[in-house]
């Protein structure tokens, strides 16, 4: 009988097609095969070692104090103090708890987590306020868009995805990946799209929130590291969402309707009731009760799990005018910067400052207008300047009109 071929127990190669051929026992390897374990299980090690970190305790005593925490804020956005107050005392909470979890101190009262919603219009800050918040923490903080997200099985992404994404923030530590903060931006865009359980399945709207549930409450998630959708034969790292800080936003377009109603009130007409109550019915956000989620679309356990309701004021002329100014990386500050870095000081005449606010108002795009509009008006400067020996420079109120006019016409094709 002839002898039988020796060849590679895993990709099946026979003895002359390799360099080399391992024997073991029962089997053997080739060196390419052998190459590839190798790599497989480094990266597997290199994950573990990280996600294996003996914790790293957080003392809530080292932290800033609420106060502290707002004043930190206050450098960077510009009012909004209702919502900087609510986020400052529960982070500050959140991190007690946090210290109370570390000592494992047999204490029978048990604090609970607090997720925070924030609900107010796009642009007033929401993101800036939760970005800003991780920066003074100096924890894993990630930005995730709700609109992505689509019940398990169906196109889009799988909720646990926005662990897959905190996770590569924190580097792939689960330790500081465990008491990191995310920042769920668009929540309202997965509200419940109607009361009646419609033909077509509802599977970017309730069955996300449930989804969502899970990760809120605080469970341990089987994770895809490299995120997208789960797959059966991946490595999974179990994160444990017992003290992931999740931040919501949402501009909630509409909800004030729902407060009126409830407040039984109308947005016109209401005379009597307004006296009566003192409404302020040009802000009614700031009524805003869990209820005005659930009218919303939100369903009542996502609710319950976000047990910090705060929001955020429609930004006037004033906020707008000095969030070019004032915050210490504005808009205005940080083109002086890059001037400088050519050796030309730049100033604005504020009459300028004025008109770029009333653009912004104009173009109702909020504080996110400011920035595309100063850009247009500096363009031609930022193109020239730094071939020129000029050592300053002043935008004009007719400078900047002039700038504008140009860059619409350009854009509109008629230049
Ligand atoms: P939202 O998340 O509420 O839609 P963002 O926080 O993303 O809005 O705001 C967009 C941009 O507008 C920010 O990057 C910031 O430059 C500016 N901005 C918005 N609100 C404020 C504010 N209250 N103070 C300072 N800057 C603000």
């Amino acid at each position: 009988m002839a002898k039988k071929k020796e060849r590679c127990s895993f990709c099946g190669r026979e003895r002359d097609e390799v360099a080399i051929l391992l024997n073991g026992i029962d089997g053997c390897i080739c060196e390419m095969c052998a190459t590839e374990a190798h790599r497989v299980i480094e990266e597997a090690m290199s994950v573990g070692a990280k996600a294996n970190k003996p914790a790293e305790s957080i003392d809530y005593r080292t932290l800033p104090k609420p106060k502290e925490i707002k004043a930190y804020l206050d450098q960077y956005v510009i009012g909004q103090d209702d919502a900087k107050k609510f986020l400052a005392v529960s982070v500050y909470n959140h991190y007690k708890r946090l210290s109370q979890e570390n000592k494992n101190t047999k204490d029978d009262v048990e604090i609970e987590k607090s997720n925070i919603i924030m609900v107010g219009s796009t642009g007033t800050g929401k993101t800036l306020l939760a970005r800003t918040i991780a920066k003074l923490l100096k924890v894993p903080f990630t930005i995730v868009d709700a609109t992505v997200f689509t019940e398990a099985g169906y196109v889009g992404e799988d909720v646990e995805s926005i662990l897959s994404r905190l996770l590569q923030a924190a580097d792939f530590d689960l330790e500081s990946t465990q008491r990191g903060i995310v920042f769920i931006d668009e929540i309202d865009k997965i509200a419940r799209k109607s009361d009646n359980p419609s033909i077509t399945r509802d599977v970017s709207g309730e069955g996300v929130q449930q989804g969502l549930l899970k990760l809120l409450e605080g469970s341990v998630v089987n994770v895809p590291p490299k995120g997208g959708r789960k797959h059966p034969d991946q490595d999974y790292i179990h994160v444990d969402t017992r003290n992931i800080l999740f931040i919501c936003g949402g501009a909630f377009d509409g909800i004030e309707k729902k407060i009126a109603q409830r407040l039984n009130t109308h947005t016109v007409g209401y005379d009597s009731v307004q006296n009566a109550l003192k409404i302020d019915a040009n802000n009614l956000m700031q009524y805003v009760q869990p209820t005005d989620l659930k009218s919303f679309g939100l369903i009542p356990e996502i609710i319950g799990r976000l047990p910090v309701l705060t929001y955020l004021q429609p930004l006037d002329r004033e906020a707008l005018r000095n969030i070019l100014t004032e915050p210490k990386n504005s808009i205005v500050k940080q083109y002086v910067k890059l001037f400088e870095m050519d050796g030309v000081l730049l100033e604005f005449s504020p009459e300028a400052l004025d008109y770029i606010v009333d653009k912004a108002v104009e173009f109702k795009l909020g504080a996110r207008g400011l920035r595309s509009i100063v850009e247009s008006i500096m363009m031609d400067a930022m193109f020239e300047k730094p071939s020129e020996q000029a050592s300053e420079f002043l935008v004009t109120r007719e400078y900047a009109v002039a700038q504008l006019e140009k860059n619409k016409l350009q854009s509109a094709g008629l230049k």
